[in-house]
């Protein structure tokens, strides 16, 4: 297995032109990830965390900057960062297994070396079974897990979220967290989690990383204090209400009106 990369923008913004003339979706972020680190992106819609990803991982150019992964330049590179989007984008003609080594046969492993690859983590991830079957047969969950495991086998050592698990119930999603955690600490990726679910972020997360918009910017970046592993009562802990309550300040969008009043 690869170390964990490290991941860097520097001064990475995007200007759309729009019939309505140009719109700046982001303004200009610098934003270090340290290889193995676990952060979130938090902030409204709209806000860019899409438009970074796109960034990140290629199919974007931006207006400016430059990405950086272990220091050099990845800008408009596809296929260097891992990616999975919310929607599970399983293949219904091809069996779970298959699905599970798409990333792998795409990036040039013989099917059956893949595979061989693959079938462990199959069961390790709840999957076991399952090989053989179509994913009609699967949960809403399971089909994340399979999705989720297509991404994490792929060589790349930085994976982008973008809100995995904002489709599944409650309890399904705090099993897809453990499944996750579990997974980070299996395959040592540095990974980037969008969610709109702050509990989510504080949970999972080794710094959340709070946007804003109008343009979309990064408002602040907050450490995560507290151990792992974490018990999932950890939410009542005051550390992570305090945490949480500090996060909602920040994305209340009348805070900062209120902050100028003081201000003024
Ligand atoms: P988020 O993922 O945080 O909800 P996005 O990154 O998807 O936000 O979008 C940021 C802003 O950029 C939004 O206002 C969106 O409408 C705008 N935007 C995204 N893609 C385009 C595009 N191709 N052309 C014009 N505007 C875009
Ligand atoms: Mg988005």
């Amino acid at each position: 297995m690869h170390p964990p990369s490290k991941l860097s923008l520097e001064n990475v913004s995007m200007t759309f032109q729009t019939k309505a003339g140009p719109f700046e979706a982001l303004a200009p972020v610098d934003l270090v990830v340290e290889a193995g680190r676990f952060i979130s992106l938090i902030g409204p819609s709209g806000c860019g965390k899409s438009t970074i990803f796109n960034i990140v991982a290629g199919l974007q150019p931006p207006t400016t900057g430059r990405v950086l992964i272990d220091g050099e330049d990845a800008t408009g590179q596809i296929g260097r960062v891992g990616y999975m989007l919310q929607k599970d984008l399983l293949l219904p003609w091809r069996t779970v297994l298959d699905n599970v080594i798409l990333g792998m046969e795409i990036q040039g492993m013989p099917a059956g070396q893949a595979r061989d690859r693959a079938r462990p983590y199959l069961a390790r991830y709840g999957l076991g079974g399952f090989e053989n079957q179509y994913p009609s047969a699967l949960s809403g969950g399971m089909r994340q897990r399979a999705a989720l495991l297509r991404t994490l086998l792929l060589k790349n050592d930085v994976v982008l979220l973008d809100e995995p698990f904002g489709a599944l119930d409650a309890q399904t999603k705090a099993q897809m967290q453990e499944w996750l955690l579990k997974i980070w600490a299996d395959f040592n990726k540095t990974v980037i989690f969008v969610t709109h679910d702050i509990d989510e972020a504080i949970y999972l997360s080794d710094e959340i990383c709070v946007m804003g918009t109008r343009p979309g910017r990064v408002v602040e970046r907050i450490e995560t204090p507290l151990a792992r592993p974490r018990p999932r009562s950890v939410v009542v802990e005051p550390t992570f209400v305090e945490l949480k309550h500090y996060c909602l300040g920040l994305l209340d969008p009348g805070t900062e009106d209120k902050r100028l009043d003081a201000a003024a």
